[in-house]
């Protein structure tokens, strides 16, 4: 039996986060991955890095982001682990009239809270992304944004875990929980029993199945996400590549609950487009987001769609077949909110989730926040958007409820 104050269950960007940020404040730490460090969404995905900066007056989504993109630099820069972390900027291709005057106001508004962000000329794109296509009629350009090796950064979050003191156990899947008579829990996992006073769930997709073990309600669904890549090539993208279109269809009408998909019950609603150039040359797009359970097969027809979108904007593409495609699962809250925080109606059970289609770009925040929450036992003022306790029900009561938390406004 292993024993440790402080038990995580994920082994993706938010537990090794969570794990690292706890055990640097010299707390015991035990994280259990069911496979390999990085081996769901943390590692799968387009390794971008979302940020307008802190603005003015920062709110949840710029801590999580700002906050973030400064830890993966510190990681790069003073920890010694090479994650391929760079602050590359974000270009976001325009289309349209249409989408020009809406990402022209928002980039207006973004400005008068402090935020970073600069409209260009198609010509201004061209000299800083000569890959741009000329057609466009402009970009949305984030310089704040950035992008990292998405298996690099979540095992270098492991790592320097580990290098403060915790464990870090993969292969190990948690298949039972149980509360301890006096206080903590008790977790069968499919190597051996491992007891700590304290259990914080980081289980991305799988929050439901994890809270089902405990005879909670966690309202987190699986979205598939999928992508695909050239094979390498020499330098030809040097920016985070977007499109306003998706952004543009979401901010009009979210959809639902989750909110923000690109396919809702079998049918088309928005294309959404992001992608890089990765370090070995390798060019990776994706953008679709559906629910289909825990399928992960990849749709060969939302990759066609996706890769058309990516020749609109980087025409040089068309001449660059596909080499591999793959798809992930995105932890997807119903309100679109992240899950951070203590679940109120049990002792010492926190959870670090939700953190949807960017929680790579969000993840390290996201750990450090609910490490120094539990460390200090004060949450900082901006997770009251992400408390647990608006959706987190015990099973008895939510039996017959169909939508555990309230659709996004
Ligand atoms: C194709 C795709 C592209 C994406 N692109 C981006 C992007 O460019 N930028 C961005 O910011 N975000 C992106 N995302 C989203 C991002 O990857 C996720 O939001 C983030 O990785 C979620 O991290 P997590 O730690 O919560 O979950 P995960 O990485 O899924 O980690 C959860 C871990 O828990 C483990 N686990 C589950 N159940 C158990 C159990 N019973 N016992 C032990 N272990 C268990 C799993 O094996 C898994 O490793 C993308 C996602 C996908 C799928």
């Amino acid at each position: 039996m292993i024993e440790s104050e402080i038990v995580i269950v994920g082994g993706g960007i938010a537990g090794c986060s969570t794990a690292f940020h706890l055990a640097s404040h010299g707390r015991g730490v035990v994280l259990l991955e069911r496979g390999t460090i990085a081996s769901a969404a943390s590692g799968q995905n387009m390794g971008g890095i979302d940020s307008y900066g802190w603005g003015d007056a920062p709110d949840l989504q710029a801590h999580l982001t700002a906050g973030s993109i400064e830890i993966f630099e510190t990681v790069q820069t003073e920890l010694g682990e090479d994650i391929e972390f760079r602050r590359s900027g974000g270009i976001q291709a325009i289309h349209t009239a249409e989408a020009y005057e809406w990402e022209r106001e928002r980039i207006e508004t973004l400005g008068k809270r402090g935020h970073v962000a600069e409209l260009l000329t198609t010509r201004e794109a061209r000299g800083i992304e000569p890959g741009f296509s000329p057609a466009m009629l402009g970009a949305m350009y984030s310089p704040r944004r950035g992008q990292a090796d998405p298996v690099k950064a979540t095992q270098a979050f492991a790592r320097l875990a580990e290098r403060c003191g915790a464990r870090v156990l993969t292969n190990h899947e948690v298949v039972a929980v149980a509360p301890r008579p006096r206080a903590g829990y008790s977790l069968t996992t499919s190597r051996g029993e491992v007891v700590a006073g304290a259990l914080v769930i980081a289980a991305g997709a799988w929050c439901g199945p994890l809270g089902a073990l405990l005879d909670l309600d966690i309202p987190i669904v699986p979205v598939r996400g999928q992508m695909w890549a050239t094979a390498p090539w020499p330098p030809r993208s040097f920016h985070t590549i977007s499109a306003a279109e998706s952004a543009m269809a979401w901010t009009r009408d979210h959809g639902g609950a989750p909110p923000d998909l690109t396919i809702r019950d079998g049918r088309r609603v928005t294309r959404h487009l992001y992608g890089r150039q990765r370090r070995n040359g390798e060019i990776i797009f994706g953008g679709d987001r559906e629910l289909m359970g825990y399928d992960t097969t990849p749709d060969p027809k939302g990759i066609d769609v996706n890769r058309d979108h990516a020749i609109s904007v980087l025409p040089f593409l068309a001449d660059v077949p596909i080499a591999r495609t793959w798809a992930g699962l995105m932890p997807f809250p119903l309100d679109g909110k992240p899950l951070i925080g203590r679940i109120a109606s049990r002792d010492n059970l926190w959870i670090v989730t939700g953190l949807a289609s960017s929680g790579f770009g969000r993840g390290p925040m996201a750990g450090k926040l609910l490490a120094d929450y539990l460390h200090t036992g004060r949450p900082a003022p901006v997770l009251a958007e992400a408390d647990p306790a608006r959706c987190i029900r015990e099973r008895a009561h939510t039996l017959g409820r169909n939508e555990p938390c309230s659709p996004i406004e």
